[in-house]
């Protein structure tokens, strides 16, 4: 039987996209994101969006400049991409969409056995997130054109690592949702 997917829309947020660790390259997933969450929710899959939602001081901001700050419109997901009610949002401190927050228990409640992984940045929130799916047990897969980082290079080399690490399955968007 085919694992029960569900789709994880990472770190869609106006700081990354528009605002204080604003990404121009990461400007041109939007449309494939848009798409991919559309197949998602035509198809019975659930939505989860995780987002960045970081205290004042947090300590990753010693690692980064100030950013998604909960309560700000930064950590605000891009107004592109809007959830809707029967969407899951998930809040993260931490690179990783499993650590310390309620994924687990969400994925397993809703009998998921595969996640597909869409969003930014490709080598830092979705890598970990892969790595993590993996320790889980889950099956991990990426329509590559949704997923973006600083270089060609470091998307390159996570997507390597992913593969041959924690066994995702790196797809183009069109034969995914074909
Ligand atoms: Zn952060």
């Amino acid at each position: 039987m085919k694992n029960r997917m569900a789709l994880l829309v990472i770190d869609m947020l106006n700081d990354f996209l528009y605002g204080k660790l604003r990404c121009e390259r990461c400007q041109r997933i939007i449309p494939n994101v848009r798409k991919l969450i559309q197949y998602s929710r035509e198809n019975g899959i659930p939505v989860i969006y995780v987002c960045d939602s970081h205290i004042k001081n947090d300590s990753e901001f010693e690692k980064w400049p100030e950013h998604a700050v909960q309560g700000t419109k930064g950590s605000e997901i891009i107004p592109e991409l809007k959830p809707r009610e029967e969407d899951f949002i998930i809040k993260k401190r931490r690179y990783s969409a499993f650590f310390q927050t309620g994924l687990d228990s969400l994925l397993r409640e809703l009998k998921i056995g595969e996640i597909i992984i869409c969003g930014i940045l490709t080598d830092i929130c979705v890598q970990h997130t892969a790595a993590d799916a993996f320790y889980r047990g889950y099956k991990t897969i990426i329509p590559k054109e949704c997923t973006e980082s600083l270089s060609d290079e470091a998307k390159e080399y996570s997507f390597r690592v992913m593969e041959n690490l924690y066994n995702t399955r790196i797809v183009s968007l069109s034969e995914f949702i074909s």
